[in-house]
């Protein structure tokens, strides 16, 4: 069995200055994420995934109730060592830049974490030559289009050598080229087994490719499951303001007119089950 990577228990957190009447930004939430899992995290605007995000590596602390990273609680003696585990990649790749070129940004990661040169050579090599930035190393960010800025802000967290990647709406700015790319990107990560990835997204392509969903609203997770099982629940799909996806609502659509060929999420599972179908009639 494996072992929890991050742990929330009863986690609860408001804004400083906000309202007491109102409710907790994050209400009473708990969750285990397991190691090397891919995590979505669905909700509608406001509904706290971004505050969610913040709270598991540190940036705004909880009010209530106590989270674990690798087996050791945040705290602030703590926080240090448990930020150099997580690595955040944000909607907008502008925001990410400090650097007067890529190289420098990637440098500039490892240079906190005490790297030796050759080590640090090493690694933009490395994770350039896997984000296809290489061309780009000695450009300033502005000369990058969107896509390629995001691969190189993820290149520069992946070079401190994250177990765990946050994406929040990484994908959301790109174009659909560079958004499969992206998409591509975390597939391999998740292959390799060496990451656990949270992504909270909108996007449908990501949300299939993922192991697990979990759902918020108001602050509160409202599902957790399969991207096949809650994606086939209509209210937790309206809630969170996603589009049903084609094939499942297809399917769906299908059973009502008594034509049951059961649920499915891609294109080649539907057309096989429909021959059956007719084979049978
Ligand atoms: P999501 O990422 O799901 O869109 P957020 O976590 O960004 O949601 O926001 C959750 C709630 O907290 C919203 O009501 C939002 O207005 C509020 N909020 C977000 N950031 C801040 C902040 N820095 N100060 C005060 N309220 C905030
Ligand atoms: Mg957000």
């Amino acid at each position: 069995m494996k072992q929890p990577i991050i742990q929330l228990k009863n986690v609860t957190f408001t804004y400083p200055g906000r309202n007491n009447m109102e409710s907790a930004t994050i209400n009473d939430v708990s969750l285990d994420i397991l190691e090397g899992q891919w995590i979505s995290i669905v909700g509608p605007n406001g509904s706290g995934k971004s505050t969610l995000s913040k709270l598991m590596n540190g940036l705004l602390r909880a009010n209530k109730g106590s989270i674990t990273v690798n087996g050791t609680e945040l705290t602030s003696s703590s926080l240090r060592g448990i930020r150099q585990q997580i690595g955040f990649i944000f909607q907008n790749p502008d925001n990410q830049f400090i650097g007067s070129t890529i190289f420098e940004d990637l440098v500039f990661g490892m240079e906190n974490n005490c790297l030796s040169r050759s080590e640090m050579d090493e690694r933009v090599q490395r994770f350039a030559d896997k984000l296809t930035i290489t061309p780009f190393l000695h450009r300033h960010p502005s000369e990058l289009s969107g896509g390629q800025k995001q691969r190189a802000a993820i290149a520069a967290v992946l070079a401190m050598d994250p177990r765990i990647v946050i994406f929040d709406e990484a994908t959301s700015m790109l174009d659909e080229g560079a958004k499969e790319s992206v998409i591509e990107l975390m597939r391999s990560m998740h292959a390799s087994g060496q990451y656990t990835i949270i992504s909270i997204t909108h996007d449908m392509d990501e949300i299939i490719a993922s192991d697990r969903v979990v759902a918020m609203k108001s602050g509160q997770i409202i599902a957790d499951d399969s991207p096949f099982n809650l994606l086939q629940q209509e209210e937790i799909i309206e809630a969170c303001r996603l589009k049903p996806p084609f094939y499942i609502a297809l399917c769906q659509e299908l059973r009502q007119r008594n034509i049951d060929i059961g649920i499915h999420l891609n294109e080649r599972d539907l057309v096989n089950n429909l021959w059956q179908y007719i084979s049978t009639m």
